[in-house]
């Protein structure tokens, strides 16, 4: 259960058509919104309504009492959870249970990390703490846990379930098994305490892989101490210094920011052991296999499979390639692609030339989504004046999502420019899920916020974007209309709370829109050895042990994987910090891709802006969040059901997308 009941001071929805007419006068085209600078409000008297509108939320204090609300309405559901009788209201009562839970700890969760004063931010982190403790409680809570299985357990009320509320009952029993609910007393203290050390086990590791390393000021040639950090007798290597145009920083970037660092090895050999022992320990034949429960791949030997046969055709592509034409031209003429087709965007979309060349302003690229958004899905964004308090900086734009027949479907906080303290890292947080309210009978709307570092616009210029930050702005704003257009009955399951393995479909999908994605994908492969090596290497640790020390697996991956030799006396993996957060899922950017890839081509290379497509995208895929197995949607979009070779085509066919006409070129 990642959380828990309506909180006490959500506010109740008004209907959304008064909602809306309240509003319209305030609404601004989105493009203008973003290309100037807010105007000022000088009313002092305005009422402060709170973070979000969340009234306690106009003072750091308000993080507690937004906490003790939410808990005391916990021990309430808990109750009526515990005591109905098995049916849908059980269900319900646990939906409503963690959405209570979320809607105060997500929103923390993001203030955290997001708000210029400190003292909200460490208001919200105790926030954070006191639910994460609450929410472990829960989740080997053995009255609760019962009361589920004695609905899942009698065949005649499962039967008359919907299909969404038995997928969310099974998930939500799914995070009592992985928690260790079912087993005696002795093994579920068993499964806590590797519970608990694993926390500091990941903890230690994802500190250490972003050390430095040093090593002696004297035994680096002198000329180069410039290019690292200085430590008294001792330099500093803090990375890899990939892009240094000099072989020799390279190589010793590489070979002291890759030394192995004996403690941290062990830190990893413990916490893989850690990870095992718990899956076993819960019923799985290896943390790999309780990892990919519910995802498309399903099982590590699918995923292994599909990386393996993509490895082998890209190996087989290259080779040809190679062959046909040592000099490779087509990556030559790449920045002149990427113009060409900034500028054929720019045609599509009737954005006036003068606000681009070579770049695009970020609100030309709003309003380039907003039609994108209105054509295929029938809905706009709608520029809204934030109340006052409700937003954390001055800079950040409101984004109402209205449909033309639905109305308002909820909002965008846009945190996109620089700021001090702030993450240099492109998010999307969900604030508040999507859910049906039984309470008041109506939808409870998504709020998302979409997190970017983009410069902040002058008097006289625009905020401009390259390429980069342009697919960026879009990859986020495909979460976002995830979240927005998703139409789940529960929050448990909304927008992007489904398989990790399908979470990046919208967003990818989204970049292909950016520019074309024959262009993108030949000055930037997104999809290469390296991802599919790391991947394999992800799998493998997290499989049954191994019986031989990490590097070694690492060796043995590399040669195969990525047909490099290993360098003797460097440590890779102690680096890869994605073990941590993806453990035995690293694979899914992969498989989201080549999902995102096959209904580009599909269904929209041919007339990326055709309305019957869009509504059959909501529908068959973004409209269900994490309610309807991943594959499913996938085959509903697709209207087969793709094979394993269609997931290699499809990944193979992004590193190469021109390889037809490629041939066809370098024979005539
Ligand atoms: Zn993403």
């Amino acid at each position: 259960m990642s959380a828990c009941k309506r909180l006490l001071y959500f506010v109740k929805h008004r209907s959304f058509w008064t909602h809306i007419r309240r509003n319209v006068t305030t609404w601004s085209p989105v493009g203008a919104a973003f290309n100037a600078k807010p105007a000022r409000r000088q009313d002092l008297f305005e009422k402060n309504v709170g973070l979000f509108g969340v009234p306690e939320l106009s003072c750091p204090a308000g993080f507690q009492a937004a906490t003790k609300a939410a808990l005391k309405n916990t021990e309430l559901l808990v109750q009526n959870a515990c005591s109905c009788p098995p049916g849908v209201e059980t269900v319900q009562c646990f939906d409503q249970l963690s959405d209570g839970l979320c809607k105060v700890a997500d929103l923390a969760d993001f203030i955290k990390v997001a708000h210029p004063d400190p003292a909200f931010r460490e208001a919200a982190e105790k926030t954070c703490i006191d639910i994460g403790t609450v929410v472990e409680k829960l989740n080997t809570n053995v009255e609760l846990c019962k009361s589920l299985k004695s609905l899942l357990d009698n065949p005649d009320i499962v039967s008359q379930l919907d299909p969404d509320t038995r997928r969310v009952a099974e998930l939500f029993m799914f995070d009592f098994e992985i928690s260790g609910i079912h087993l005696d007393d002795k093994l579920r203290k068993e499964a806590v305490a590797l519970h608990v050390n694993l926390l500091d086990l990941n903890n230690e590791f994802l500190v250490g892989s972003h050390m430095p390393n040093r090593i002696a000021r004297s035994s680096i040639p002198e000329h180069l101490h410039i290019h690292f950090a200085n430590e008294g007798s001792f330099i500093q290597v803090g990375g890899l210094h990939a892009d240094s145009p000099d072989d020799l920083v390279r190589e010793i970037a590489y070979r002291i920011y890759l030394y192995p660092n004996a403690d941290l090895m062990g830190c990893l050999e413990e916490l893989l052991k850690c990870r095992y022992k718990l899956a076993k320990l819960v019923g799985y034949d290896s943390y790999g296999h309780r990892a990919l429960k519910g995802t498309m791949a399903k099982t590590p030997g699918y995923c292994m499979s599909l990386l393996q046969l993509t490895a082998k055709d890209f190996k087989m592509m290259r080779d040809m390639k190679k062959k046909l034409n040592p000099c490779n031209s087509i990556e030559n003429s790449c920045h002149f692609h990427t113009l060409l087709s900034l500028f054929l965007y720019i045609v599509r979309y009737n954005i006036e030339p003068s606000l681009y060349s070579p770049y695009l302003s970020l609100g030309a690229c709003m309003e380039g989504l907003n039609n994108l958004f209105s054509q295929l899905y029938g809905v706009s964004l709608m520029s809204e004046h934030p109340s006052a308090g409700e937003v954390w900086s001055e800079d950040v734009r409101k984004l109402a999502v209205v449909h033309e027949k639905e109305g308002l479907l909820g909002y965008i906080y846009c945190d996109f420019f620089h700021r001090s303290n702030k993450p240099h890292q492109d998010c999307h947080f969900t604030i508040r899920g999507g859910r049906w309210c039984r309470e008041t009978d109506q939808y409870q709307l998504p709020v998302v916020v979409l997190m970017l570092s983009l410069p902040h616009p002058t008097k006289s210029t625009p905020t401009l974007l390259t390429p980069g930050m342009m697919e960026n702005l879009f990859h986020e704003m495909g979460h976002a209309m995830h979240s927005m257009l998703g139409r789940t009955r529960y929050q448990h399951v909304t927008g992007t709370r489904c398989a990790t393995d399908f979470a990046e479909v919208p967003s990818i999908l989204m970049e292909y829109f950016a520019t074309d994605y024959r262009v993108i994908s030949q000055f930037a492969p997104l999809v290469s050895d390296c991802r599919i090596f790391y991947a394999a290497l992800d799998q493998i640790y997290h499989s049954k042990p191994q019986n031989r020390s990490t590097t070694e697996i690492l060796k043995e991956m590399q040669q195969k994987f990525y047909g490099l030799p290993h360098i003797p006396n460097t440590a890779w993996q102690l680096r890869f910090s994605h073990l941590i957060g993806y453990g035995a899922k690293y694979y899914s950017y992969l498989m989201s891709r080549a999902v995102a890839s096959m209904v580009w081509r599909q269904c929209f290379v041919q007339d990326p802006l055709n309305r019957d497509m869009g509504e059959r995208y909501r529908r068959e895929m973004l409209a269900h969040g994490g309610a309807k197995e991943p594959m499913l949607m996938v085959e509903g979009m697709l209207q087969r059901r793709p094979t394993i070779e269609d997931f290699v085509d499809a990944l193979v066919s992004e590193l190469h997308p021109n390889f037809e006409t490629f041939i066809m070129d370098s024979e005539s």
